[in-house]
Order: C-alpha cells, then structure tokens, then sequence
C-alpha cells in the first residue's frame, strides 16, 4: 500500500477535520501518500483531488465543518457511478480509502469495498444515528452547543415564567433530544423512538405550575413533530405563555468539544492502521471505548435506539 484518498460527505460535523488530519498525519507517519479528495463522491466523480501533506492539516484540529468539504452526489448512488468513482481512485493509484460521514456515506463505500477498492468508514454526524459504536464523530458537540442555548433560554424563560419548547436536530433519531434533555433540566422531550401523549406533556407542565415552577422547558427531537406546531398546541390547551425555539443549524457548527477531537484522532488513526492491515468493509469505531472494526454490513443490518434508560430518567427527574 503507497497511497490512500481520505473524503467527507454527507452532513458536515464538528470534529470531522480533527478525523482528517489524524488520517493524514498517520497515514504520511507510516510511509503513505494521502490525496484529500474535496466534496465527497461529487468531487471525486469531479476527480477534485488533492496532496495532503503535513502543513495543510496544520491549524485544523479545532475548526468545525470540514477542510475537505462535503457535498451530496445522486449520480453515486448508480451502479455507473459507483463504477466510475472507482475507476478515478484506481487511475490515481489509490490503493484505500477512507470515508467520513453517516449511513449513505457509508453505503457508498461498501459499493467501492464490493467492486474491490479497499475502504474503511469513519462515523461523522451530529445525529449520533449509526449503530454498533458508543458515538458519531459530532454528537457530543452539537449536544454542548444546545445545552449552551438551552442554559440561556433557561435565565430567560425564569424571568418571564413562560414555557418554552426548545426543537433540536438528529433527524430521525432522538439522541440529541434526549441528552440535551437530561442535562438540561428539562420537563419533558419528545423523540422519535418512544411514543408520546401532548396530553401527558401538559400534565405534566399543569402540575409543576401548581406546584410553583416558574418555567418549563420541552425538548422536541425534530423527527418527533414540528416544535412551532407543538407549541400552538400547548398554548392553546394550557392558556399558558409558550415559546418556541428550533435551534436548527448552529448545532453543526463550532469548533468541536475535546471529547470530539479525541474520538476523531482516534478513529482517524484507526482507519489507517485497518487499511494497512488489508481491512476493507468496516466501519472503525469505538464500543465501550475500545478500538472495534464493525463490518459495513453488520451496520446496515442492526436496529438502534438511544439509550432508553436516560428517557426514563428524564421522567423522573422532572417529576
Ligand atoms: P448525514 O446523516 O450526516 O447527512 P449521510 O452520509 O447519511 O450523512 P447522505 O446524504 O445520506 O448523508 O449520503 C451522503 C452521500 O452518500 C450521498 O449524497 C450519496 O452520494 C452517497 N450515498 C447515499 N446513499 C447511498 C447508497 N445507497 N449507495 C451509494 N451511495 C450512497
């Protein structure tokens, strides 16, 4: 093996250049040549391909968003696609690869390991949604960067003693929801995975006003509903003063946390080292914090959910 291709794709996440430069780095630290390839399987399609060397991972680590840039490409998702994306790799003399993203980002690269480019996935999205590893290159920023809103809404929502419904991001999954839930304080949260009563909710926010709590924060997963329409809902059956805050995409961005960088260089490191070992089909990852290579298909085929054990206590704490 003398040269691998690094690329990220799919959503951007904070910690994805620390992924990058741990690539680089371990890759040029073993005797390889690493070509970053701009704007995922667009850019390779494009053939935007460029020499990583030591220097231009320089000052990257605590950046957010991606060096490399990220992009989505339909036309990859054919069969021709596919084909043609390996054909560029090969007439680059590329001999791995790594890709950094969520689950399609990963689909595409079993297609590249199945036509016999050797290629390893890194898990990088805030939603925190890819089974079989303890957490996506993202999550623990983006849930940090919600909490410091969630704080602030909080000094507010005392002020005024309002309710306030606070939508946060993770796609389908309620990972994101949930931890800012319970580190938040807050009364109740909504996600995808559990089935909930606005019935419930309002009890719930009915008895903490009897019982004295000058505010109320409700966590909505967006792939729970809309928090401007659950919102309207509460107000209207309540008569209460509700808020309602979608904090949308300032959770993808910023510079990301340390647990962040060091999953990232971890996993970054790791993915070279599989490559080297003549892996190919995996996803590099962490479970229960120790170092496992996950086959793309095990991936593909495991059902997940957030821990359920924190939804309970999110219940009970705000009892
Ligand atoms: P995130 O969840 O953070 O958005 P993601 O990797 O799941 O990340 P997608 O938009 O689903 O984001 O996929 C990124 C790219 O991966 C797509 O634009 C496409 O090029 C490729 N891709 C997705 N699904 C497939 C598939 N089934 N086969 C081949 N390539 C795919």
């Amino acid at each position: 093996m003398k040269r691998i291709a690094v690329l990220t794709s799919g959503g951007d996440a904070p910690g994805m250049n620390a992924a990058v430069r741990a690539v680089v780095r371990t890759g040029i630290y073993h005797g390889l040549e690493v070509i970053g390839i701009q704007r995922g399987y667009s850019g390779l399609l494009h053939e935007e391909l460029m020499p990583m060397t030591l220097g231009s991972v320089a000052d990257v680590i605590q950046r957010g968003g991606t060096v490399l840039y990220t992009a989505r490409c339909e036309p990859f998702k054919s069969p021709e696609g596919q084909r043609q994306g390996y054909e560029v790799l090969r007439k680059h003399g590329i001999d791995g690869l790594v890709v950094i993203g969520g689950d399609g980002s990963f689909r595409g690269a079993q297609k590249l390991a199945e036509l016999g480019m050797p290629t390893i996935g890194i898990p990088g999205t805030i939603d925190n949604d890819i089974p079989c590893c303890d957490a996506t290159i993202g999550f623990d920023t983006a849930v940090n960067t919600a909490i410091e809103a969630i704080d602030k809404i909080r000094d507010t929502a005392t002020s005024h003693e309002r309710t306030y419904v606070v939508e946060v991001m993770g796609r389908n999954a309620g990972d994101i929801a949930l931890h800012v839930a319970l580190a938040g304080g807050a009364e109740s949260v909504l996600i995808p995975e559990a089935p909930f009563s606005l019935d419930e909710v309002i009890r719930r926010l009915e008895r903490g006003v009897a019982r004295g709590k000058k505010h109320s924060i409700i966590l909505v997963a967006e792939g729970a509903g809309s928090g401007i329409e659950i919102g309207k809902h509460l107000a209207t059956h309540t008569g209460f003063e509700v808020r309602v805050t979608v904090l949308g995409h300032i959770q993808r961005g910023g510079a990301p946390s340390a647990r962040d960088r060091v999953l990232a260089s971890q996993l970054g490191a790791y993915a070279v080292d599989l490559l080297r070992q003549g892996a190919s089909g995996k996803m590099a990852a962490t479970q229960n914090g120790a170092l496992a290579a996950v086959d793309f298909e095990t991936v593909f085929t495991t059902a997940r959910k957030p821990d359920m054990r924190l939804y309970e206590l999110v219940n009970m704490l705000s009892i």
